[in-house]
């Protein structure tokens, strides 16, 4: 037989190994926060792949964010080197899953398997695309055992809160430098019919207002800081919503409403502080001299990340201009650049001619309005040739009765296993 129907055939002989891998991960229930359950994730995974012929790696992200003895940040990166040199092949899925919430129908660490479908927390984001990948990688060991490069395997920690005990960690010490690794799929779940090129860039402040504390029965006597930040509000919606709606990307976003630049307060807080919940104390009468909000700015790969900035000082100096007595300070506490691949490059086309073969249709580009761990991949690994493909529709990630369609990951992980041929067969 030709080594490619066998490389099908041998996906689809794996199909009750393929659910059964995806119920093993979801009934680990490594939640993040606080980060849970990572070290047994990563020995299931590793176990597995040794026995698929890997070197496994543990490691775990000493002094990362949350990283404690209680909650240890550990990774796994599983490396299997071919018959010849050639390419590096890497599949990073993070092993974090968010918390489970409320309205579940089902056992979110269940695994269940009903029709086509498995449940559990994380069945899509990202546990489901986790296995394909195995499960492709596998195949095509079995197809092509002399194959050339390297296939790599990771699964990493706290995607779900920046990746600083994952990817950036491993990045920071060589792992996706391109002098070791070549191409990376991220199987997030994009739909098996789509790659997803990148995402926009993300900047995040504190801004303050200041005001001078008095009695509440005599406000002219103190300065409230809370209409000092109504006004920068009403400055925002007036003058800086209109200015965002009119920056639009060539950068094929969804959905569409992400074509844009987009702003959104993400808290406020000022004055007295909340009640403890069940306190049936009343609040002292006093004039807010503090008022606090966090600005989440998402911005295209056409803006500059000082233009963005200076938008905000300008909202803020027009206030200033014609409130007397208005004071501020601004804080930046994160930011990440934009960050696409290029259409041509390796990744982007042999992912492209794989979904043509195996959907009989062609690829659709999408970039995220988020950001995911390409980001650290790019900037900290130097590595562009980088994409997001995996089964599972991102509007179920995070919500109850999350899921996976068993179809949807034995088709990408015929995608994956085709790319791994293309790119590893010459
Ligand atoms: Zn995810």
């Amino acid at each position: 037989m030709q080594t490619e129907p066998r490389l099908m055939q041998e996906i689809d002989q794996r199909r009750s190994d393929l659910v059964a891998l995806t119920q093993g991960l979801i009934r680990i229930p490594t939640l993040n926060p606080p980060g849970q359950q990572y070290r047994e994730i990563c020995d299931y995974l590793g176990a597995r792949l040794e026995r698929s012929g890997f070197a496994v790696e543990l490691l775990r992200a000493h002094g990362s964010p949350g990283d404690s003895d209680r909650f240890p940040r550990w990774n796994m990166v599983a490396r299997r080197n071919g018959a010849r040199p050639g390419d590096c092949v890497h599949f990073n899925s993070h092993h974090d899953v968010v918390e489970v919430g409320h309205g579940w129908t089902r056992d979110p660490f269940g695994g269940a398997m009903e029709g086509d479908r498995i449940y559990g927390r994380g069945a899509c984001d990202m546990k489901g695309g986790l296995a394909a990948s195995v499960i492709a990688a596998e195949a095509f060991i079995a197809a092509y055992p002399d194959h050339a490069g390297a296939i790599e395997i990771s699964a990493t920690a706290d995607e779900e809160s920046g990746g600083f005990g994952g990817v950036a960690w491993l990045a920071e010490r060589g792992y996706f430098n391109p002098e070791r690794v070549q191409h990376v799929i991220i199987p997030e779940p994009l739909h098996k019919d789509r790659i997803c090129l990148g995402h926009r860039g993300v900047w995040w402040a504190e801004v303050e207002t200041h005001g001078r504390i008095a009695h509440g029965s005599m406000p002219f006597l103190g300065d409230s800081a809370i209409r000092h930040m109504g006004a920068v509000l009403a400055e925002i919606e007036e003058r800086l919503y209109p200015l965002l709606a009119t920056k639009r990307t060539q950068m094929p976003v969804v959905p569409e409403g992400a074509k844009q630049s987009t702003l959104n307060i993400n808290s406020i807080h000022g004055g007295e502080a909340e009640p403890e919940p069940g306190s049936t104390a009343l609040p002292a009468p006093c004039v807010a001299d503090r008022c606090r909000i966090i600005l989440d700015r998402r911005f295209l790969i056409e803006e500059d990340i000082a233009q963005v900035k200076q938008e905000i000082t300008d909202v803020l100096d027009r206030v200033k201009a014609r409130r007397p007595g208005f004071s501020y300070d601004i804080r930046d506490l994160f930011e990440v650049q934009p960050t696409m691949a290029s259409p041509d490059a390796p990744i982007v086309r042999s992912t492209a001619a794989a979904i043509e073969r195996v959907l009989a249709k062609t690829a659709d580009y999408v970039v995220s309005p988020g950001t995911y761990d390409q980001k650290h991949i790019d900037r900290i690994g130097r590595l562009k040739n980088c994409i997001a493909y995996g089964p599972g529709l991102l509007h179920l990630a995070h919500q109850p009765d999350e899921w996976v369609g068993i179809q949807d990951m034995q088709d990408s992980a015929k995608v994956m296993a085709l790319v791994l041929a293309d790119l590893l067969s010459a």
